[in-house]
């Protein structure tokens, strides 16, 4: 079954964010003067239970899901995280489950996550220059840590893996030709992704965005790249390939090129509320009809109701908008 929204786009994805807490403290993400020592975050009660999130995906899959990623928050720092991998992996209708991670915690977790029916990882890593990784995650890891933790993900056997790198100016672009690099001595995917004003915390400026084209030029300059095909509709990156025929990358012009025309997610966030976009102040809950005995039918309406009313387009709007606004944050319903 296929759902539709407002602007004809059809249901896909799904993104579920499965804590909203973290190790790391990530300046654009997390700074650490706000999530501090005495930081609330959600008590367990609040958190959806493993089998409430699959009873969920499976409701969102009968509606059109067919690609599930986890990640939070740090996906890994939940408890036993294998479980739940293992029982969205036997929902039948899935094609693909992936999990974006700062790999702080893949050399314990690669190969369990891989046994359990894991089939793509992203590892984000922002600089191989310590000094600029450590002042971007707020001094809470060295590089070595994540590159322990590729090691281990490509060990596991995991397919092509993709590193993440949000770029920000001046404080690690002049370093993205080296990581495109080192990605592509190792035959990782590096994705370069412009900086977005996600959440309210982070201070985004313009200015601070390196725009996407900037970002080939400067690669290709080093080691001449070629435009790739889209490998199907809706594909966030574009993707650019090495002439020498050695890899390739992407990046995710999400500023500067939006691609709200072909986006087909729904994010459940920790504890049970389904956001329509990434830059939405507010969700629905779906943790009180569920935990209030609704069926899956219910559930099914809820999630089919909210999808055929979406008409959100915000990075095709941004620039068209003014004065401040309210948006959730990153870390709660993922990237
Ligand atoms: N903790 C995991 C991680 O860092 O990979 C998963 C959650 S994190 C919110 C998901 C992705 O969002 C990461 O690749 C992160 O770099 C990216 N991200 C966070 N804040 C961002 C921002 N303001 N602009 C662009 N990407 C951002
Ligand atoms: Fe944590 Fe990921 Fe946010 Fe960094 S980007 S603070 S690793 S959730
Ligand atoms: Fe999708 Fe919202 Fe991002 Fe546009 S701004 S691509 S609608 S999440």
């Amino acid at each position: 079954m296929t759902i539709i929204d407002q602007l004809h786009r059809p249901f896909r994805d799904l993104r579920i964010s499965v804590t909203d807490r973290c190790n790391f403290r990530c300046r654009y993400c997390m700074p650490a003067e706000i999530y501090g020592e005495r930081y609330q975050f959600l008590p367990k009660s609040a958190l959806l239970t493993f089998e409430e999130i699959t009873r969920l995906a499976r409701v969102m899959v009968g509606l059109g899901a067919v690609k599930i990623r986890l990640t939070g928050g740090e996906p890994l720092v939940r408890q036993q995280i294998e479980k739940l991998v293992a029982q969205l992996a036997a929902l039948d209708g899935v094609q693909d489950i992936a999990l974006t991670t700062n790999g702080y915690l893949l050399p314990e977790k690669a190969q369990i996550l891989r046994e359990a029916g894991l089939g793509r990882v992203t590892v984000s890593l922002d600089s191989l220059d310590n000094t600029v990784f450590r002042a971007m995650n707020g001094e809470r890891a060295d590089v070595e840590k994540v590159l322990a933790g590729l090691e281990a993900a490509a060990q596991a056997g995991f397919g092509p893996i993709k590193v993440n790198t949000v770029v920000q100016r001046g404080v690690n672009d002049h370093t993205l030709v080296d990581l495109a690099r080192f990605c592509k001595a190792r035959g990782y995917i590096a994705r370069f992704i412009e900086f977005m004003d996600v959440g309210t915390l982070n201070g985004w400026r313009m200015d601070h965005v390196v725009p996407a084209k900037e970002i080939v030029q400067r690669i290709h300059a080093e080691m001449p790249l070629e435009p790739v095909e889209a490998n199907y509709r809706g594909e966030v990156a574009r993707r650019y390939r090495y002439q020498d025929g050695q890899g390739e990358i992407g990046v995710i012009a999400s500023v500067t090129q939006p691609f709200c025309g072909s986006c087909t997610r729904l994010r459940l966030s920790p504890e049970g509320s389904l956001y329509t976009c990434l830059f939405a102040a507010q969700g629905t809950d779906l943790r009180q009809p569920l935990r209030e005995g609704a069926s899956d039918e219910a559930l099914a309406e809820i999630v089919r109701g909210i999808w055929q009313a979406r008409a959100d387009r915000y990075s095709e709007l941004r620039t068209s908008m003014t004065g401040p606004r309210e948006k959730v944050e990153m870390y709660h319903i993922g990237g």
